[in-house]
């Protein structure tokens, strides 16, 4: 494929064939041209109504039809609306919640306090129960109401959790109606669980701080310790994405000629408007605001686990949520398109929202510094969290990374963990994990990833966000 570097990061992929923008892909290096997701690229830039470019973010790589770090958004009155472009696990996302906690405070106590969230928050594929399966009218309740119907009910690091996630910690037109009873059956014991693999609960220490002003913003601290949380909607999001796939992917001719021309059949998608997009839109935004609750309840059980092993009254944890995105969305947000506000649907699947200042859509605390963007890394060296800025606005649909996205397969992952004892490698470093899966530790393992001090500074010197601080693992949980 044909590339053009435009920038010290930035490569473009011309408009040629059925294209209908050119593909923008940011990368530290020259993109290597036979990697299958740059052919995603191409193809997403296909999408009917796309407008400006097909992005990929550093941490890009191939997922089911949109590549994951990919950023699409289209004109929602001529455009399509894709399921691929968000991902069977809707709104799976991340958040930080800052303490009043120091390091040194909670080092003598790690293994306790580990094996206490352990207990109290339940990982794994299955569902063991922080809340009983709940009724049809809660589940409703739960679809509509996201992070509020969860700290409405006590789950809480503090009682305005909710004001500083993204969008309030619910999308206003969610349907519940329009969820499946066999998503709702996947879905209403799973309420409060962290789910498999890739999703952690992490206890991590404020190791630097890159911009001062920002980590005053946002209450972070040198070695004060904060949870992070990585998880989404589970099996109720993924029945409802599947079931979407299911019911669009015959469809593709009847939307008319530029559906039934797309490159590829996981592209499956439907117009904005249409009876069909309308549906996964409202069944989407419902996966979304299970997942907005899910991390919620995990909130108010973390904060609940941590006050018990280490004896302290919920003030004296001091425990506030500092921000919560989503990586796997499609929205409905108003951009600046050809110097004009207008409202565009953005698909953002593997990759994070990142406003700047003075974006009203900022929580106020945050306003003058920009939007927190919060970026995993994994759990033997660091995350990030990192601010959102005007250049993102102008040039990604506010978009950035997502993660440090995976180097090795979870096959050759294990292959390379044959024989080593991985939590013991990480408890010589004084990092305490814990993991319900045999397999997970090796898979997930800090050689698995790329290292994302790289992935961040190409989003910082691209101008897409800019570093705030590292957060360094004290302790994990995994599923
Ligand atoms: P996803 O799996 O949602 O596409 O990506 C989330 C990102 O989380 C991955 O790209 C990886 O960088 C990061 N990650 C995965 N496991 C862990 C972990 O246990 N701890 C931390 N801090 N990051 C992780
Ligand atoms: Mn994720
Ligand atoms: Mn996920």
């Amino acid at each position: 494929m044909k590339l053009r570097r435009i920038d010290e990061d930035l490569w473009e992929l011309p408009a040629e064939g059925g294209m209908k923008v050119p593909g923008r892909i940011y990368a530290a290096g020259p993109p290597a041209p036979d990697d299958p997701s740059l052919q995603q690229v191409a193809n997403v830039a296909h999408l009917p109504g796309i407008l400006r470019f097909s992005l990929a973010m550093p941490d890009y790589h191939w997922g089911y039809g949109f590549p994951i770090g990919g950023v699409a958004a289209v004109d929602p009155e001529i455009g399509a609306i894709s399921p691929g472009g968000v991902g069977y696990d809707i709104n799976c996302g991340v958040r930080v919640v800052t303490t009043a906690l120091h390091e040194e405070e909670l080092r003598p106590r790690l293994r306790q306090v580990v094996a206490q969230l352990f207990r109290d928050v339940p990982t794994g594929v299955g569902a063991s129960r922080a809340i009983p399966a709940l009724a049809d009218d809660e589940l409703d309740g739960v679809l509509a109401g996201g992070a509020r119907w969860a700290a409405a009910r006590g789950f809480a690091a503090a009682p305005d959790d909710p004001s500083r996630c993204e969008e309030g910690g619910r999308l206003p037109q969610a349907d519940p109606a329009a969820v499946s009873d066999r998503a709702r059956a996947r879905g209403r014991d799973q309420l409060g669980t962290l789910g498999s693999g890739n999703h952690f609960l992490e206890l991590d220490r404020v190791a630097e701080i890159y911009a001062p002003d920002a980590a005053a913003a946002f209450g972070l601290l040198p070695g004060a310790v904060a949870i992070q949380i990585h998880s989404g909607s589970r099996g109720l999001g993924y029945q409802v994405c599947d079931e979407s796939l299911a019911a669009l992917t015959p469809r593709m001719r009847d939307f008319g000629p530029d559906y039934a021309a797309l490159p590829d059949p996981q592209l499956a998608c439907a117009p904005v408007r249409s009876d069909a997009g309308r549906r996964y839109l409202a069944a989407m935004q419902a996966a979304a605001n299970f997942a907005f609750a899910n991390r919620q309840v995990m909130t108010g059980l973390a904060v609940r686990a941590l006050c018990r092993s280490l004896g302290l009254s919920e003030g004296e944890l001091g425990a506030r949520v500092l921000y919560d995105v989503c990586h796997n969305v499609a929205k409905l947000e108003t951009h600046a398109v050809d110097g004009a506000p207008r409202e565009v649907l953005v698909h953002r699947k593997g990759a994070t929202r990142a406003f700047g200042p003075g974006d009203p859509r900022v929580p106020a605390p945050y306003r003058a510094v920009g939007q927190p963007v919060l970026i995993p890394g994994d759990m033997g060296r660091y995350s990030y969290v990192l601010a959102g800025t005007d250049r993102a606005m102008r040039d990604t649909f506010g978009s950035s990374c997502h993660g440090a996205g995976r180097l090795l397969s979870r096959g050759q992952a294990l292959k390379l963990a044959r024989g080593r004892s991985i939590d013991r490698e990480l408890a010589a470093r004084g990092i305490e994990v814990l993991s319900r899966g045999r397999k997970t530790l090796g898979e997930e393992m800090s050689e698995a990833y790329k290292d994302v001090a790289q992935v961040v500074a190409v989003m910082h010197r691209a101008g897409l966000s800019r570093l705030v601080a590292r957060l360094e693992p004290l302790g994990v949980i995994k599923g």
